[in-house]
């Protein structure tokens, strides 16, 4: 099945894992965030696991976990066994992600993140705001994983937004073909624009990709004018560097941008991991304190630019 985007009654679906109204912190006023998900890069911080396969996943919670084994016996792929010590044990080299192990589950311990949404429900949830948009410049942010992974269905859900006046907000990595990211441009009003890191070895060690196209998007946007906000995870001891800060400030100049939001690290997504199956590379490291924010803030103040924390 094609997760990505696929034909329903003449509507559009995308695979949505999340959407959260009254978001203040993904572009201006109130707004409605829809995560999509689907993400060509692997950053090694990621809070959000779950954002990077474009296809319904299924989590499992042990702590909500009585091993009553309900589960082994109605995995219809044999995926999950009984461990040594009695708790279920989920392969996912064989787990197919259909959800019939959450359906018998009695203490909800397990739950697929990820549904098949048309464009027509995402919306219905996205207008129900509409008023609070109006008050306060707020709208609708698509955010991921990297929403233009889905190029179809946020087109045509940015579209249709427009059509209703909701302002369009695009959460990007950047990472992107041109002529895709030019496409659903024409129908967003601003861009929040992530910078991973500034050094093209540095930027494919962290995430997997390299950032010349990030870069090259990223000037594409400036020069056409569309509105744009680079933001920065900051992410201790891995692009919090003065030889960072400086090439950052320096393409922000190129851009002819000054203002910049910075994103301090947090490991609040680390338990995810392990309800994914996955493996959290950075357990070991410690969030910034307050105080060397504030002291990159400064630095970065120092270099003309209006940095704002989130
Ligand atoms: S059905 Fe739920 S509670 Fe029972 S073993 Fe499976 S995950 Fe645990
Ligand atoms: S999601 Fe489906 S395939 Fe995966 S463990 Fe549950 S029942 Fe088995």
């Amino acid at each position: 099945m094609n997760y990505a985007a696929s034909s329903d009654k003449g509507q559009l679906t995308g695979c949505v894992f999340n959407i959260e109204r009254f978001a203040i912190r993904d572009g201006p006023g109130i707004r409605t965030t829809v995560f999509l998900k689907g993400c060509p890069l692997k950053c090694i911080w990621c809070a959000n696991p779950e954002s990077i396969r474009p296809y319904p996943q299924m989590f499992c919670f042990a702590h909500l976990c009585a091993s009553c084994c309900r589960c082994v016996q109605a995995c219809p792929n044999k995926a999950i066994s009984v461990a040594a010590d009695g708790s279920p044990f989920t392969d996912r080299d064989l787990c197919k992600n259909c959800g019939t192990c959450t359906d018998v589950c009695p203490n909800r311990a397990r739950e697929i993140s990820g549904k098949m949404m048309t464009v027509d429900q995402v919306l219905e949830e996205v207008k129900k705001d509409a008023l609070f948009y109006q008050n306060s410049g707020g709208g609708i942010t698509a955010s991921g994983g990297e929403p233009a992974y889905q190029p179809e269905f946020l087109r045509e859900l940015f579209r249709r937004s427009r059509q209703a006046v909701i302002h369009t907000c695009l959460d990007t990595t950047g990472f992107v073909k041109t002529d895709i990211l030019k496409s659903i441009l024409e129908h967003t009003d601003l861009v929040l624009y992530d910078l991973k890191h500034m050094d093209p070895q540095r930027h494919r060690q962290l995430t997997g990709v390299d950032n010349a196209l990030i870069l090259e998007n990223a000037r594409m946007i400036a020069v056409i004018g569309k509105p744009m906000i680079i933001r920065v995870p900051l992410v201790p001891d891995h692009n919090d560097s003065a030889e960072n800060l400086d090439a950052l400030a320096s393409f922000m100049k190129e851009l002819g941008l000054a203002r910049i939001d910075l994103l301090p690290y947090h490991s609040l997504g680390r338990d995810k991991y392990t309800r994914l199956g996955m493996v959290y590379g950075l357990s070991e490291l410690k969030p910034h304190s307050s105080e060397r924010v504030a002291e990159i803030k400064a630095c970065l103040e120092s270099k003309g630019l209006t940095v704002e924390v989130g």
